[in-house]
């Protein structure tokens, strides 16, 4: 057997399905997702993008199907996963400051009730400064605009130091400046050999920054490079109807 390192360190879903009571959210969906790569998970509203993200790291029970890292279950790998849930799920009232969030990244590392050591905290302090946050260290993360919210759990996630980054829908509510210091940060993260995962739905612009999609609805519609995947037979079958989407061809100078 030859060891192929590309293909072991990837992620590997394998018919995966989840229902919630009666619903079925998801079907028999296989894929994968490659080291070096910033992956864009894309689908209409009720697609299943976040059940995907969710039952992927086990948060909820999945019927069929296995996920793997690494050639082993994802669940003794979760320690190497950021995983920043979509806005609405977080409790922004919760009274915590930009640096407690950031430092939730190192827990797993530290242990709660343990103080942080110099280590932590100087990846605390770095992710802050990639994020360009650091002036914001001490306010509560309630008083921050969203996509000064974003950047903090962005922060978060690179506090973790990580392998593998899972983001639901980190462009809403955020600006186009902070929209590209995120971009930037999940380019560097691939090209540092790392699993960038996007649950994005806007299919402007913004859909050239990623290497890789993946379209779903319900079922896998398809996933592989943009330009193969951005087929109008693909988007009529995810999006139905008439859908308007960033084309690179009708846009060149
Ligand atoms: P997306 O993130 O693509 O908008 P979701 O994964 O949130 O889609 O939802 C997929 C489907 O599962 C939708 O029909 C949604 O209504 C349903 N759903 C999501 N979460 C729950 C839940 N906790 N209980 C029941 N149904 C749910
Ligand atoms: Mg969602």
């Amino acid at each position: 057997m030859t060891y192929n390192n590309a293909i072991n360190s990837a992620i590997s879903v394998n018919n995966l399905g989840v229902c919630y009571r009666t619903v079925e959210a998801l079907r028999d969906i296989s894929l994968s997702f490659a080291p070096g790569k910033v992956t864009g998970v894309f689908g209409p509203n009720g697609a299943g993008k976040s059940t995907l993200v969710k039952a992927m790291l086990g948060l909820i029970p999945a019927h069929s199907g296995t996920v793997s890292y690494d050639g082993q279950p994802i669940q003794q790998h979760l320690e190497k996963i950021a995983y920043v849930p979509q806005r609405s799920q977080i409790d922004w009232t919760y009274p915590v400051t930009v640096w407690d969030v950031v430092m939730m990244g190192r827990v797993r590392k530290t242990g709660w009730f343990r103080r942080f050591s110099h280590v932590s905290r100087r990846a605390g302090i770095a992710a802050l400064d990639r994020v360009e946050m650091t002036e914001f260290k001490n306010r509560p993360i309630g008083q921050l605009s969203g996509g000064q919210q974003q950047r903090v759990f962005l922060a978060r996630s690179l506090a973790q130091q990580a392998e593998v980054f899972f983001f639901d829908e980190p462009f809403v509510g955020v600006d186009q400046k902070t929209e590209n210091i995120i971009f930037d940060i999940f380019h560097k993260l691939a090209d540092e050999g790392k699993i960038v995962v996007v649950v994005n739905h806007d299919l402007g612009e913004s859909i050239t920054n990623f290497d890789e999609l993946i379209l779903l609805n319900k079922e896998l519609i398809a996933a592989g490079q943009r330009q193969q995947v951005l087929q109008d037979e693909n988007l009529q079958r995810a999006y139905g109807g008439k859908v308007m989407f960033f084309s690179e061809e009708n846009n060149e100078h």
